[in-house]
Order: structure tokens, then C-alpha cells, then sequence
């Protein structure tokens, strides 16, 4: 039987990461999110707090904690703003993850450290502009061995904290070749100092305006053989673990998305009045507001469950998949009916309303489509196992 409730460790950590998104984080951020810039102080404050090294053992600086610690701290930043979250997810979950699962001794020792300090941000280079969903179908990107290095070539859409002038490196998916007719794909290390590396400038986006989000191009771009993260032939085998773990994570972050939107309700409709009344009175908005604390509580429940079983070392695929779908499910509901409750001030920047309004929509895309988490849990299912195509 599991239990829900908090750890003596987990709830002190859940404080501390609640009263730093409400004291540091909240006053500046919506600033930050007009001007589309990245928020660099906040990161550095974030550092000296240990979030980015909580999943890590200390003899690389971290907190030695596990990924439920990670998931708590992106719900209760979430709660206030989800570009920082984001940027904590990336770094943490895509970024060094995969350097700590599959890196060697001398991989981890050069990069965990300055990961674990958030002094500089690893980006995860899955996506192409060819797609996101269907890979590796949708692979071009290219990686061959020429005198004792790999030359890559090819390009990487909509990666996060890809262009910062903190990131220091990127993990690469690529071709470096074919196996029984399929593509052999290897996931490769590739310092951001490196020629033949480029990014783009900032997307323009509808949320997340404060998190950092570029194409990333590679031309003949070489790294030594070394640079190889776990086995060659590998890397996807490895995405599909790693994305299992930031499909938790993500969750997280929506549920605290979903459960900021309750926060701000609750306040605001015992202020603001109408009729004659204040808006809590009305029988309509009260409802409103049980039925998000509901949603909210579920995708809670959702990411405790998955992170939970993952750190036991159970699998959770499923779990994974349908903590996403629920908790990005929740988000989306709660940030209509919030700014729906805020009339038209929901609509107005300046209210946290707005912006999680506009941040929610890349829950249901990012890590995963809503479509693709219902594919996985359907074949977690064993639905479709015998249907033939016609
Ligand atoms: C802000 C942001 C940050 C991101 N950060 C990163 C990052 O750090 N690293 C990284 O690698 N990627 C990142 N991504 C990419 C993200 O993971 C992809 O956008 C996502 O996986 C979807 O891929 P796509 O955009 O190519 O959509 P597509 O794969 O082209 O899908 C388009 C639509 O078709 C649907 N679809 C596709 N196949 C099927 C099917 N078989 N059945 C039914 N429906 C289907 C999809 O669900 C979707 O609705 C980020 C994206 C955004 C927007």
C-alpha cells in the first residue's frame, strides 16, 4: 500500500521551493515574460538552492535526492510560473540526466558538477523539423566516424535551453548508421564551444516566453569519438528511458500549473465583487473552482503515483504516460476556467492568470503528445496488439 503523504524531508523541501517561487520568482517574473528574455538571475538563485543538483548524488554536487524531489520542486515552481520550471525540467531531467544514467566515469566527472550547481544548463536534442513524434522515422540528422571523431551533420528543432549563454552542452540523437535495415541511432555529445555548431535565435512563442527555446544547427560539426554517451546503437533505447522519467516530471509541472490556477481563484474571488456580492458567493463560480481543485488533486495524485514507483525501480511506462495526459489534461481545464473567473482581467498580461493560460497549451504537445501518451498506454494495454491495417 502506498502512501501519499509527504516525507518529513520531502514536505520541508516542498516549503522551501514554495516560498522561493512565492518570494523570488513571483515579483519579477511577469517582466521577464514580457520582454521574452531569459530569467538569469533567477536561475543563479535556483542554483544556490541545490534544485538543479536534487536528483544527483553529492559527489557531484548534488542533493542526493531522487526524481520525486525534482517532481515536488517543478510542482510547488509551476504553482508560480512554469518558464523556470521548464528550464528546471530541461536542465535536470533532458539535460544532465542522461549524462548521469549513461555516461561514463570521465563524462560524468567533466560535466555533472557544473550541472549540479546550475553554473551551466544541458539541452536535449531529440526533435527535427521533420517531426517529433515519429522518430526514429522522422530522423535526418547524421553522425559518422571520420579519423577518431564524430562529424554531424543536420538540425534540431524547438530545443529548450538550447541557445543560453549558460549552456554549455548538448546531447544529439543521430544516424550513425544502419542495423538490419533499420536506423542505428546513437545519442552524442556535443559541447556548445563547438565549430560547425550553431542556434538560432529565440523562437517566438505563445508561452514559456521566459524560458530559452531555439532550432539548433549542425554542419560538419566534430566532437571526438569519446563524446559517445553509453552504446553506439543505443540512443534511442536510452530517449525512450529518459523520456519516461521527463513525462513524470512534466506532469508535475502541470499539475502545479493546475493547482497555481485554484491558488489565484480562491484570492480573487474574495475580492473581487459582482451584484452585490463577492464572486465567491455565486453558487457558479463555487463549483467552478471545486471541480479545478479536483482536477488538480488527481494530477497530483498522478505524479506521485509514477514517481513514486519509479523510484522504487518499478516500471511505469504506463503510469508515466498517464500522469502526463491526466495532469496536462488538468492544466488546460484549470487555465480556461481560471481566466474565465478573472473576466477580463484573466485576459490582461499582468495577471498569473494570463500567463498560465498561455503556458498551459505545450503541456498537451511538449514530451510527448496528448496523442502519443494515449498510444503508449494503449499498447500498455495490449489494444491494437492483433489489428492488422487494411
Ligand atoms: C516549447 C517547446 C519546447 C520543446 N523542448 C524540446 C526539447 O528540449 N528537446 C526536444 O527534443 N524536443 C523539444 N520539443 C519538441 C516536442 O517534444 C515536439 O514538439 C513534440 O514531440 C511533437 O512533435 P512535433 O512538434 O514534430 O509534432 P508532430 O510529430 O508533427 O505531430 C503533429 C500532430 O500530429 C499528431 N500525431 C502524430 N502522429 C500521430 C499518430 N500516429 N496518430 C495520431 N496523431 C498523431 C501529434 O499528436 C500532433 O498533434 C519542444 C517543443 C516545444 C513546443
Amino acid at each position: 500500500m502506498t502512501s501519499f503523504r509527504l516525507s518529513d524531508d520531502h514536505e520541508q523541501l516542498r516549503a522551501t521551493v514554495a516560498e522561493f517561487a512565492r518570494e523570488v520568482v513571483a515579483p519579477v517574473i511577469g517582466g521577464f515574460y514580457e520582454r521574452g528574455e531569459f530569467p538569469y538571475e533567477i536561475v543563479a538563485k535556483m542554483g544556490k538552492l541545490g534544485l538543479f543538483g536534487l536528483p544527483f548524488p553529492e559527489e557531484y554536487g548534488g542533493m542526493g535526492g531522487d526524481l520525486f524531489a525534482l517532481c515536488l520542486a517543478l510542482h510547488e515552481l509551476a504553482r508560480v510560473d512554469s518558464s523556470v520550471a521548464i528550464t528546471l525540467e530541461a536542465a535536470v531531467a533532458l539535460g544532465a540526466m542522461p549524462i548521469y544514467r549513461f555516461g561514463d566515469a570521465d563524462q560524468r566527472a567533466r560535466w555533472m558538477p557544473e550541472f549540479c550547481q546550475g553554473e551551466r544548463l544541458a539541452a536535449f536534442g531529440l526533435t527535427e523539423p521533420g517531426g517529433g513524434s515519429d522518430i526514429p522515422g522522422g530522423m535526418r540528422t547524421t553522425a559518422r566516424l571520420d579519423g577518431g571523431d564524430w562529424v554531424i551533420d543536420g538540425s534540431k528543432a524547438f530545443i529548450t535551453n538550447g541557445g543560453t549563454s549558460i549552456t554549455s552542452l548538448v546531447t544529439a540523437l543521430a544516424i550513425t548508421g544502419r542495423l538490419d535495415g533499420r536506423a542505428e541511432i546513437s545519442a552524442i555529445l556535443v559541447p556548445a564551444d563547438t565549430p560547425g555548431f550553431s542556434v538560432a535565435p529565440e523562437y517566438s512563442k505563445v508561452g514559456w516566453c521566459a524560458s530559452d527555446t531555439r532550432e539548433l544547427a549542425f554542419a560538419g560539426c566534430r566532437v571526438p569519438a569519446a563524446n559517445l554517451l553509453g552504446e553506439r546503437g543505443r540512443g534511442y533505447a536510452q530517449f525512450l528511458e529518459i523520456l519516461d522519467e521527463g513525462r513524470i516530471a512534466i506532469a508535475a509541472l502541470a499539475a502545479g500549473l493546475a493547482e497555481g490556477c485554484v491558488d489565484e481563484c480562491v484570492r480573487y474571488v474574495g475580492e473581487r465583487a459582482a451584484f452585490g456580492h463577492q464572486l465567491g458567493y455565486y453558487q457558479g463560480i463555487q463549483f467552478k473552482i471545486a471541480d479545478m481543485a479536483a482536477r488538480a488533486h488527481a494530477a497530483r495524485l498522478a505524479w506521485h503515483d509514477a514517481a513514486a514507483r519509479l523510484v522504487a525501480g518499478e516500471p511505469v511506462k504506463k503510469q508515466a504516460a498517464m500522469a502526463k495526459l491526466t495532469a496536462s489534461n488538468a492544466a488546460m481545464d484549470n487555465a480556461r476556467d481560471a481566466t474565465q473567473i478573472f473576466g477580463g482581467y484573466g485576459f490582461m498580461n499582468e495577471f498569473p492568470v494570463a500567463r498560465f493560460y498561455r503556458d498551459a497549451k505545450v503541456l498537451e504537445i511538449g514530451e510527448g503528445t496528448s496523442e502519443v501518451q494515449r498510444m503508449i498506454i494503449a499498447r500498455e494495454l495490449g489494444v491494437g496488439r492483433t489489428a492488422t491495417s487494411r
